[in-house]
C-alpha cells in the first residue's frame, strides 16, 4: 500500500508518501507560505530537490500541487493518483476525546472541531488539509492519528492539575501531552532493539527537537509527559519557556505592558534557551557561540539539560524505577554533549555512558556501557513512518 502522510500547520503542510510493504519513501517534501505567496518542495526517492515558487492561497492549492509533483509525468513518484492507497493526517489535539487513531468521517472531524479551542494554532489547519484532501479525492480511505492520543492512559493523578475540579469538568482543563506517535514509536522501537517485551519495560523517551518532551512509559503506557494542555509546558525549549510559576507571568505582563496575547506570544516564541541565550534556537549555534565564550549560550545549554535531567529524575520516581531511557530528535540525536550532560546528572540511577558511542549522530545505537543499570539509547524518531503504519492498521 502506498500512503500519503499529511501533516499540516496553518501556513504550510509537510508530506511523505511511503509505501508501507517496504516502507521506504517514494517521495516527500513540503509547502510553505501557505496564505502568504506559496512555494513548494519536492523530492522523489534517489532525486533531485525540486523547488517551485507558485501562488497558494489556501491549503487546497497546495495539496493539488503536491498531488500534481507526485504524478508528474518525469519526475513523479507516482503514474496516476490511483496508486495512493490512504492518507494519514498528524492532527495535533485530540482532547478526551480520542485515545487512538482513528478513521476519518463526518463525526470524527465535528469531534476535532469541538477540541480546537484546546489547540487554536493546530487543530484549524489539520482539518483544512483534510478537507482539502477530501476534496480532491473523496474515494481515499483516510485516517486521524493524533498528538495527543497515547497519553490518554495517563493516570488522573498524573494529568489532573490543582486548580478547582470545575474546570475539568467544566473546561477538560487538565494535562495532554504531546509528541505522542514519537513516544509511542521510540518506546516501541527500543524495545525491540533491546530484545525486550515492550509490555515489561519502563522507559523513559526523551524527546528533544526545538518542541520538546519527555514521557515515562510504563508497560507499554505513557504514565507522564511533561508537555499539558498545551505544548508550552514542561521542558525549556527552542523558543517555549516551558514550566514558569504562572506569578511570573502577570509579573511581566504588567511591567512590559503586554495582554494574555502578547504574553502567550513571548513565552511561546521568545523564550526557551533562545530567550536566555540571546543567540539562537539551534543548538549548533549555541555549541559554537558557548565554545567561543558565551556565558548565555552556556546558559542556555546547561539549564535545558538540567530541566531535562530534573524530568528525568522526577519520571523514575513515578514509576518506582526505570529501565531504560531513549534520546530522539533533532536535539536528541545529534548532540552528544547535550546527552552527556543530562547523563552526568543522572549517575545516582547508576548510568554510565560508553563515551565512543556517545560520539556518534542520527544512528539508531546504545551509549550506555554493558555494566550501566539503566541503559540508555539513541533511537532516531520517524513520526510519518509511524502514522503511514497506523494508517494502514486502520484502513486494511
Ligand atoms: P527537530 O525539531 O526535531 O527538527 O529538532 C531541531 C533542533 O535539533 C534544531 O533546532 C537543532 O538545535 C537540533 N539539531 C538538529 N540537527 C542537529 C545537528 N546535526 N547537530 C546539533 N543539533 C542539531
Amino acid at each position: 500500500m502506498n500512503v500519503l502522510v499529511i501533516n499540516c500547520g496553518s501556513s504550510s503542510l509537510k508530506y511523505q508518501v511511503i509505501n508501507s510493504d517496504s516502507e521506504e519513501v517514494l517521495a516527500k517534501g513540503l509547502c510553505e507560505r501557505i496564505g502568504i505567496d506559496g512555494r513548494l518542495v519536492y523530492q522523489p526517492r534517489g532525486g533531485e530537490k525540486e523547488i517551485t515558487d507558485a501562488p497558494m492561497p489556501t491549503h487546497k492549492e497546495a495539496v493539488q500541487m503536491v498531488l500534481d509533483a507526485l504524478t508528474n509525468e518525469k519526475t513523479g513518484a507516482l503514474k496516476s493518483l490511483d496508486e495512493i492507497d490512504a492518507i494519514g493526517h498528524r492532527i495535533v489535539h485530540g482532547g478526551e476525546k480520542f485515545t487512538a487513531s482513528t478513521l476519518i468521517n463526518d463525526e470524527v472531524i465535528a469531534t476535532v472541531e469541538e477540541c480546537n479551542d484546546l489547540a487554536p494554532l493546530h487543530n484549524p489547519a489539520n482539518i483544512i488539509g483534510i478537507n482539502a484532501c477530501r476534496e480532491l479525492m473523496p474515494s481515499v480511505p483516510m485516517v486521524g492519528v493524533f498528538d495527543t492520543a497515547f497519553h490518554q492512559t495517563m493516570p488522573k493523578e498524573a494529568y489532573m492539575y490543582g486548580v478547582p475540579y470545575e474546570y475539568y469538568e467544566k473546561y477538560k482543563v487538565r494535562k495532554y501531552g504531546f509528541h505522542g506517535t514519537s513516544h509511542s514509536f521510540v518506546s516501541k522501537r527500543v524495545a525491540e532493539v533491546m530484545g525486550k517485551d515492550y509490555n515489561s519495560l519502563k522507559t523513559i523517551v526523551c524527546h528533544l527537537g526545538n518542541g520538546a518532551s519527555i514521557c515515562a512509559v510504563d508497560h507499554g503506557k505513557s504514565v507522564d509527559t511533561s508537555m499539558g494542555l498545551s505544548p508550552l509546558e514542561g521542558l525549556i525549549m527552542g523558543t517555549r519557556s516551558g514550566d514558569i510559576d504562572p506569578s511570573a507571568v502577570e509579573f511581566i505582563a504588567n511591567k512590559e505592558g503586554l495582554d494574555m496575547a502578547g504574553i502567550l506570544n513571548v513565552l511561546n516564541k521568545k523564550s526557551g534557551v533562545e530567550g536566555i541565550s540571546g543567540v539562537s534556537s539551534d543548538f549548533r549555534d549555541l555549541e559554537k557561540a558557548a565554545t567561543e565564550g558565551n556565558e548565555r549560550a552556556k546558559l542556555a545549554i546547561d539549564m535545558f539539560a538540567y530541566r531535562v535531567a530534573k524530568y528525568v529524575g522526577s519520571y523514575a520516581a513515578a514509576m518506582n524505577g526505570v529501565d531504560v531511557i531513549c534520546f530522539t530528535a533533532g536535539i536528541g540525536e545529534n548532540t552528544g554533549f547535550i546527552r552527556k550532560k543530562v547523563c552526568d546528572r543522572l549517575e545516582f540511577l547508576g548510568i554510565t555512558l560508553d563515551a565512543a558511542a556517545n560520539d556518534t549522530h542520527g544512528e539508531e545505537i546504545k551509549i550506555s556501557t554493558d555494566d550501566s543499570k539503566v541503559a540508555v539509547y539513541v533511537i532516531p524518531t520517524n513520526e510519518e513512518l509511524a502514522i503511514a503504519r497506523e494508517t494502514v492498521a486502520l484502513v486494511k
